[in-house]
């Protein structure tokens, strides 16, 4: 059989980064709308993929955690959707709500701030459907959120999707490896056959390959920056027996003077315990976990971006995507096994531009992940220890 040529175009980033968004295409209105939102300068993936979408192509954006995708995405859309047809033209998938309603919000702003008449609709579950079918009567022309939902509705008759310009796989991975993938290929399958597929995510896995092939074989693929680590995070760990974690964490909060942490754990019941204890020693926390009603859920979000919470501890549900300004800490009070988990959650700290500190808890047998981590991620962990409550810094041998 003959050797079918390779159906992903890799290319080789050489075009000039813009100093400016002026140059690239964009519908008038956003401009002022960047403004207004301090933004001035695109960042690569925005240089690189504005003009791949504005372009109808379909392309995966990868780029590290932080570096402007939404806009990335978001502003070409703006710009290739008519608002004058009342009709849903955009589809935005994410595999959290915290992460939809993110996004939803980022539209809703970029509207108003740009004067382009283009209305959002948010689709999650756990939300009554009657509502939302009455919104989509009201003609959306993007709507975001989780895939089941939105292909329910597709099913039901009540979201059309024949005018369908483009689908956005955010934090692409991951929606189509889980348990979202199938409703994510409904969704697609519904769509006209002309549509742009935008797959956005700091990481790629070896497994959605194949599947991203079949779905778009003209892909463009987008790295501008290989090095996927964002390089403004300091990391460190500090080894310690699983039962001391608690008090080893409330000490890195108050020697790194956590002014906003994100602290993940492994388990729903882990996050509550934590939540507890420092709501007892008077630390403002909240958790963020699947287990939780969605109000509880958004409470914690809102009550973690106003500042009025300062640890917010949190499953894998936060480990992607959220953009919480100020982030100055992620802790691993459970530490990941993957590097690209690893990647994913220190990535929430040291967004735009600004710095951050990443630690982890380690116990002695879980020692040898920080030289994976070092190795696959091309990073450097400091380590520091625990001494009469103080933290101070362990000198490797050379
Ligand atoms: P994202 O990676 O899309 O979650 O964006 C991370 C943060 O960077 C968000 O708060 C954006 O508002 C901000 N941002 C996006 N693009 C730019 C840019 N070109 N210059 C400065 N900040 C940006």
């Amino acid at each position: 059989m003959e050797q079918s040529e390779p159906s992903l175009v890799d290319v080789d980033v050489e075009t000039p980064l813009h100093p400016n968004f002026s140059a690239l295409g964009l519908a008038s209105g956003l401009l002022p709308a960047l403004e207004k939102q301090g933004v001035s300068v695109p960042t690569a993936i925005q240089s690189v993929g504005i003009p791949v979408i504005l372009d109808s192509k379909s392309v995966y954006l990868q780029s590290e955690t932080g570096s402007g995708k939404t806009l990335a995405y978001l502003l070409p859309l703006f710009t290739r959707i008519d608002a004058a047809l009342p009709a849903v033209q955009a589809v935005i998938v994410a595999p959290t709500h915290e992460l939809a309603i993110q996004i939803h919000h980022q539209c809703t702003d970029l509207a108003q701030q740009s004067g382009i008449a283009l209305r959002s609709l948010l689709l999650i579950g756990g939300t009554p459907k009657d509502r939302q079918i009455e919104k989509l009567k009201k003609k959306p022309h993007i709507v975001v959120g989780s895939p089941g939902r939105i292909l329910e509705l597709i099913k039901a008759g009540k979201l059309k999707a024949h005018k369908i310009l483009s689908i956005v796989l955010d934090e692409a991975d991951r929606v189509l490896m889980d348990e979202h993938g199938p409703d994510v290929l409904g969704i697609i399958k519904a769509a006209p056959g002309s549509r742009q597929l935008i797959f956005a995510s700091a990481t790629q896995r070896h497994e959605s390959r194949e599947i991203i092939e079949k779905l778009a074989p003209q892909l463009v693929m987008l790295n501008p920056s290989p090095d996927l680590i964002n390089q403004n995070i300091e990391h460190f760990y500090i080894v310690c027996e699983e039962r001391e974690k608690p008090d080893v964490l409330r000490s890195v909060l108050h020697a790194f003077k956590a002014e906003r942490a994100m602290i993940f754990v492994h388990r729903n019941e882990t996050a509550e315990k934590i939540t507890d204890k420092l709501l007892h020693h008077k630390f403002p926390s909240a958790d963020l976990h699947g287990a939780n009603y969605k109000e509880d859920r958004k409470r914690a979000m809102d009550g973690f971006r106003s500042g009025k919470i300062k640890a917010l501890i949190s499953s894998d549900v936060g480990a992607r995507g959220l953009d919480v300004k100020g982030v100055t800490h992620v802790i691993n009070f459970d530490v990941p096994t993957e590097s690209k988990a690893y990647l994913h959650r220190v990535g929430r700290t040291a967004r735009a531009g600004a710095t951050g500190i990443a630690i982890s808890l380690l116990t002695d047998s879980q020692g040898r992940l920080v030289r994976r981590f070092e190795e696959e991620l091309g990073i450097a962990m400091r380590e520091f220890c625990m001494r009469h409550g103080e933290v101070m810094e362990v000198k490797r041998e050379q």
